[in-house]
């Protein structure tokens, strides 16, 4: 079975789409993640580089519908 990170193409297209929502979380504004890479689309990329410290707040993904189309579970893959 593959995982999570496997699912998600990583293209520019879907980076867009996770702008929309990794772009406007709480977690992703407090932990000032678009400065740290992998900057976004998480779900294909894997966690950030400052996940260890990460404060948590609210995930968006489950609104992304890239979250739907990949049947993608949780979210705040920011941090995991
Ligand atoms: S599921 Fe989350 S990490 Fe993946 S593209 Fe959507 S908003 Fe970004
Ligand atoms: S993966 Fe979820 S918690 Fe992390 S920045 Fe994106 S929407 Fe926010």
């Amino acid at each position: 079975m593959k995982s999570t990170v496997e699912k998600v193409d990583d293209n520019a297209g879907n980076m867009e789409i996770c702008k929309k929502y990794c772009g406007s979380c709480p977690t992703y504004k407090m932990n000032n993640l678009q400065n740290n890479p992998p900057q976004g689309l998480f779900c294909a990329r894997g966690k950030s580089s400052v996940a260890e410290n990460a404060k948590l707040g609210n995930c968006y993904c489950p609104a992304c519908e890239l979250f739907t189309k990949e049947h993608l579970i949780i979210g705040h893959f920011c941090t995991k």
